[in-house]
């Protein structure tokens, strides 16, 4: 049973059925989903979620489709672990991490692939297609092998070589595209219209691609016995997920499965492409479109569809959107790595390391419970971080060549 009502604008408010649409004729806003939070209420209980699936299914109420079917590759339920350890080193009090490396594909991508492929199929698209930063392709290619899709992804060409591989081994048409993630999502809205029956994820469809993101604030709370953080930090590429977390504990306000406490947002960026952390910074509502340079490129986007909203977020809830250098980044990998034994792609160095920052300048408080978003595997970019990652020492092999070098050891 679905709770959908209608389609929104987020600009002007105009109403639209649900169907394949995604910004709104009358300002070209874009389109959001609403639902009958009141039916919702009286319909979903903390008992009734618990009897669901262990997937993002299991709020079903609160997403834009019918069923899953074979699009339910087992997203979502990922740990959300106490980091005292980290906490430690970070000078914070009570911290928990949402790993969402465990995911399917290694990233929270599936979160609203999942979500995104239910819907497309309902609305009868034929093919899976998107313009992606790499993660996305590969939780599209994923799910349209095991749905028996055709899937067209898109990517730009100077990607990482796990993320090519582990999009193409899936065996859809895989295209890479000389030039930036912004010049491939160009392109993609071109093709829209040349091919009507292919589902582009996060353009055509992007209206229901985007509610996937609410699962990550709704099992946060559900893990957190039904209560909601005091502050979630959350990395920002499009500012979509950033966007959708703050939505979703709302909807979770909304329909009574949570009380309704402050919840302070905060972003994090790299400084290689950095519009929304500089728009916060500079105290502006204009957000400069950038060319990326740097080692996240999952989270490479020059010109941020839901930035302003990200910003606007964060801004009204009184979080901050920092950003860190490459090395920092290196860092922030490790130092998850080695306090918490969870390895994270580039994508969560920036959230750890602009965690770091946030928590040395007091915006993110030792009187906190903070959860922060880890949203992707290390092994998808090694690449960066290789350099560092050596043997301790290498040795023949006797024990004496053993007891010396190991004796060097602190
Ligand atoms: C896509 C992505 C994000 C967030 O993307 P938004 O476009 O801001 O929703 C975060 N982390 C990783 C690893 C991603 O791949
Ligand atoms: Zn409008």
């Amino acid at each position: 049973m679905t709770f959908v009502e209608a389609l929104r604008c987020r600009e002007c408010g105009k109403t639209y059925p649900v169907a394949a649409l995604h910004v709104c004729d009358h300002c070209f806003g874009p389109l959001e989903v609403t639902y009958d939070y009141d039916a919702i209420r009286a319909n979903v209980t903390r008992e009734s979620i618990a009897e669901g699936p262990q997937t993002i299914w299991r709020y079903s109420a609160l997403l834009p489709a019918e069923s899953p079917g074979a699009i339910d590759m087992g997203a979502g339920c990922t740990p959300l672990v106490r980091a005292d350890r980290l906490a430690a080193e970070l000078g914070l009090g009570e911290l928990w991490l949402k790993n969402d490396t465990v995911n399917p594909t290694g990233s929270f991508k599936d979160r609203v692939v999942s979500v995104a492929l239910a819907k497309a199929r309902e609305l009868g698209f034929k093919v899976a297609a998107c313009p992606s930063t790499g993660n996305l392709a590969n939780s599209v290619a994923a799910h349209a092998a095991r749905a028996g899709m055709r899937s067209v992804v898109f990517v730009p060409s100077d990607l990482e070589p796990a993320k090519i591989a582990m999009t193409a081994v899936f065996g859809g048409t895989l295209v890479a595209v000389d030039g930036t993630y912004d010049d491939v999502n160009r392109l993609c809205a071109e093709l829209t219209d040349d091919h009507e029956d292919w589902a582009f994820v996060n353009v055509n469809v992007r209206t229901y691609y985007a509610e996937g993101s609410k699962t990550l604030a709704f099992e946060t709370a559900e893990q957190l016995g039904w209560q909601a953080p005091d502050h979630v930090v959350a990395p920002i590429a499009s500012g979509s997920q950033l966007t959708k977390i703050a939505k979703g504990f709302r909807e979770l306000v909304k329909v009574g499965l949570i009380e309704d406490t402050p919840i302070r947002i905060s972003g994090a960026q790299a400084d290689g492409c950095s519009p929304v952390a500089t728009a916060f910074a500079d105290g502006t509502d204009a957000i400069r479109p950038v060319r990326p340079d740097t080692i996240a490129k999952s989270l490479a986007i020059g010109n941020p569809a839901d930035g302003w909203y990200a910003l606007d977020e964060v801004r009204k809830s009184g979080g901050a959107i920092g950003s860190v250098s490459d090395d920092e980044i290196r860092d922030g990998i490790g130092l998850l790595a080695r306090t918490e034994g969870i390895f994270a792609e580039t994508a969560g160095g920036v959230t750890i390391a602009t965690l770091k920052k946030l928590a040395a300048s007091g915006v993110v408080r030792r009187d906190e419970r903070v959860v922060a978003m880890i949203t992707g595997h290390g092994l998808k970019t090694l690449d960066a971080v290789t350099e560092r990652l050596n043997p301790t020492f290498t040795i023949p092999p006797t024990r004496a060549a053993f007891e010396a070098a190991y004796s060097q050891e602190d």
